[in-house]
């Protein structure tokens, strides 16, 4: 295993921190700290802005695409070093259902028109995807859902419920899961991969509040959806297929070392006014942690570079870069005291005051409810522990 960076990697890292350095909006930076502080939802132009500028800089916005679709096709060590970088610099993330997940399902196995249509709107951030894989009731065990297609004519008319939709209020477009042959002798055989314009007559999109009061997540309601026969991904039936090859995609994604480790220092900082040993071993504690998680996907990356993907590994990566996400958000709200205990929780949730103290008080509890998310999406730690005794333990 080698994990030292070449020169051509370290040239790569400094274009990126100096790229970030010269076209980050300081306004959208103000924008999204203001909006954070205040417990308020970011917008479309928030999550969208950086995108657009990364877009319209050599296939950036799209690290890992082939060039001939417009991506940057970076290697694995330079998306590493780039998203590090981005992370570190406190850019704004890439919303990550168009470029990380539709958008290579739809290179690798949809038509040229589909690629034609869609590939070039997610590469520069004008259209807006959201996923609806999960139903009430289907959610680890995704392959029981049960929203339908039927086939009439040029059509297939579609019912049923989407749940936990990120950013269904925001999207253009929605990639589905759906069933479209109930007596496949397996659920998995009977299941479509359909892409569905959220303007179609029939879909209802419903806000669902997490614990920190926020909307990111919605119910998506779809009612004698038409939705045209083009917009099927590949074959009838074959969804599954495509839905675990985007689903590798997605974990691979979850665990970004470098905004962790910028957020370790700023508590770190924090701490450093406080009188607080108790605290401060607890840091260091986690920083030992953080730097495993560090090690461990270098090796990865290792991986990737020799072998072509990173295997079952990427479970680990998922449970502790998670486990380190909420363990930090508890030592801010620790680091808070009295002050994480007034919060301003949006759209009158919750909130119980202004925001009052110093800065990180202010997001500390708020940050801390919202992320108790990170160890169920993208499939739940249980079920990635599950994947390591078989995969990796074989039991
Ligand atoms: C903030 C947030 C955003 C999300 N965004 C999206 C999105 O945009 N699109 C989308 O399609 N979905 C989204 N999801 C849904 C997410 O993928 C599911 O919540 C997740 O797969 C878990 O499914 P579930 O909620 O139905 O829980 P369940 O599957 O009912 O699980 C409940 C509990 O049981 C455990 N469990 C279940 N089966 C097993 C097992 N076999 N072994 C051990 N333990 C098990 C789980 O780990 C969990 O703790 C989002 C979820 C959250 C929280």
């Amino acid at each position: 295993m080698d994990t030292t960076f070449s020169s051509e990697d370290l040239k790569f890292q400094k274009e990126v921190r100096e790229f970030i350095q010269n076209n980050y909006p300081q306004t959208l930076r103000d924008s999204i700290s203001a909006k954070r502080k205040n417990g308020e939802d970011l917008s479309r132009e928030d999550m969208t802005t950086w995108h657009k500028i990364l877009g319209k800089h050599n296939g950036w916005s799209a690290p890992s695409w082939p060039k001939k679709f417009g991506g940057a096709e970076f290697t694995p060590t330079q998306k590493y070093n780039f998203e590090q970088e981005c992370a570190k610099a406190e850019c704004m993330y890439i919303v990550p259902f168009g470029v990380n997940m539709v958008g290579p399902v739809i290179y690798t196995f949809g038509n040229d028109e589909q690629k034609d249509k869609h590939l070039p709107g997610i590469l520069s951030g004008e259209t807006f995807w959201c996923q609806g894989y999960s139903e009430p009731g289907s959610g680890s065990d995704l392959a029981s859902l049960k929203t339908t297609a039927v086939k009439e004519g040029d059509h297939y008319i579609v019912n049923g419920q989407k749940t936990w939709t990120t950013s269904a209020n925001h999207a253009d477009w929605i990639f589905c899961l759906v069933r479209t042959d109930p007596n496949a002798p397996k659920p998995q055989q009977g299941i479509s991969f359909f892409l569905i314009d959220m303007k179609t007559p029939g879909i209802t999109v419903r806000p669902i509040y997490l614990m920190d009061g926020s909307n990111e997540v919605n119910e998506t309601w779809l009612d004698n959806v038409k939705v045209p026969v083009e917009n099927l991904i590949g074959q009838e039936n074959m969804g599954w297929t495509y839905a675990k090859f985007l689903l590798a995609h997605e974990r691979f994604g979850i665990a970004v070392v470098g905004a962790e480790i910028r957020q370790l220092n700023k508590l770190k900082q924090i701490v450093s006014e406080l009188d607080n040993p108790d605290l401060s071993r607890k840091i260091k504690e986690l920083e030992i942690d953080l730097s495993a998680l560090e090690i461990l996907g270098l090796r990865m990356l290792s991986d990737i570079e020799t072998k072509g993907h990173p295997g079952p590994e990427s479970s680990i990566l998922k449970i502790r870069g998670t486990e380190i996400q909420q363990r930090l958000t508890e030592l801010f709200v620790e680091a808070s005291g009295e002050y994480a205990l007034i919060y301003p929780g949006p759209h009158g949730h919750l909130g119980n005051t202004k925001p009052s103290g110093p800065d990180h008080a202010a997001k500390s509890l708020s940050k801390y409810l919202n992320y108790r998310k990170a160890s169920i999406y993208g499939g739940s730690n249980e079920i990635q522990k599950n994947i390591i005794s078989k995969m990796i333990l074989g039991l």
